[in-house]
């Protein structure tokens, strides 16, 4: 291989960048180009490329977003809108993809080799830690220590008000944020999509809660895990009860910033593989880290197979709320 491409699609996330820079980095020292495609299969149809060398990915590695732009495009779910791309790849003389993104962006990749016969490497690039074949993605960790530190600030409030407080952190489909961002918060209940909670098993914890002397209480709920997301979780305890709350919707705030020293070491780790494993001939796979060692998992498993939630962590969060 002499040039590849590299992008970004999907929701941002941080430590993207880092990933675009280890990429282009590992592939200079294997002597071969990098070509960056702007705005994800969007920009892949236009055309829109931008050549990057060593020296255009300095003093990145610290910012949040995406340098590449990410956006989510219907004309790739069509085949024209592939054959498109593909064509425009062809004319550009780019013979392999590194994708970051999340799982839309590596069934659209799937596409690409079947139809295409373009050889993709996929990293994992989502705050949602919601990808099968590792054990986390990049933005994982930066997301859960923003929305940590969300709460922390928000617990002063409900500690100085003797308030009860839910709040909504991101997680349509999968609560790893919120179990996480739940156990390093000290909250007295967590709300998954994977294990959901009751209107009146709220009720119950925060009744018993006080009576135990707690005059104050943290309920961390993922957007997924009640119809209507916190809110409609607090309506509902309230009409049970007639509990006053507060309701914070953590929203966006969760989805920048700058990367963790964590997420920058995974990215860079995860790109620089994905690179290697590319240009050695290798297609169709997600480079992941599991037990701290570099995996490949099939782009198909990767989308397909659910990776579950540690209950384990479930139960500590029970034990601890009392
Ligand atoms: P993420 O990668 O974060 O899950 P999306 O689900 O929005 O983000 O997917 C990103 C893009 O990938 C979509 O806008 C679309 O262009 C492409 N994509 C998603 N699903 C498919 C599919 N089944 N076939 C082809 N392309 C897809």
């Amino acid at each position: 291989m002499k040039r590849i491409g590299v992008f970004t699609s999907g929701g941002d996330a941080p430590g993207m960048n880092a990933g675009i820079r280890a990429v282009v980095r590992t592939a200079a020292g294997l002597g071969v180009e990098v070509v960056g495609i702007r705005r994800g299969y969007a920009g892949m149809i236009e055309g829109e490329f931008v050549p990057l060398g060593p020296r255009d990915v300095a003093n990145i590695i610290q910012r949040g977003g995406t340098i590449l732009l990410t956006a989510r495009s219907k004309a790739f779910l069509s085949e024209e809108g592939r054959a498109k791309a593909a064509e425009k790849l062809a004319e550009a003389g780019i013979q392999g993809l590194v994708a970051v993104g999340g799982d839309g962006t590596f069934r659209g990749a799937e596409r690409l080799i079947e139809e295409h016969r373009i050889p993709v490497v996929g990293i994992p690039g989502t705050i949602d830690n919601d990808l099968y074949g590792t054990d986390y993605t990049i933005g994982f960790d930066t997301a859960v220590n923003t929305a940590l530190d969300a709460i922390d600030r928000i617990r002063d409030t409900a500690a100085s008000h003797e308030r009860v407080f839910f709040i909504e952190v991101m997680g349509r489909f999968a609560g790893f944020i919120a179990l996480e961002v739940g156990i390093a918060g000290g909250a007295e209940v967590i709300a998954l999509p994977e294990v959901p909670v009751s209107p009146q098993e709220i009720a119950d914890t925060i009744t018993e809660s006080f009576k135990k002397g707690k005059r104050s209480s943290i309920i961390v709920v993922a957007e997924g895990a009640y119809p209507g997301g916190a809110q409609a979780l607090f309506k509902a305890v309230h009409g049970l009860t007639g509990f006053e709350a507060r309701v914070t919707v953590l929203g966006h705030i969760q989805r920048g910033g700058s990367p963790t020293a964590k997420d920058r070491v995974l990215a860079s780790r995860l790109g620089a593989a994905a690179t290697r494993t590319l240009i050695e001939g290798t297609s169709g796979v997600m480079i992941g880290e599991v037990e701290g060692e570099i995996t490949l998992t099939p782009l198909h498993d990767a989308v397909s197979k659910k990776k579950p939630i540690n209950l384990e962590l479930v139960d500590l969060a029970r034990s601890l709320a009392g």
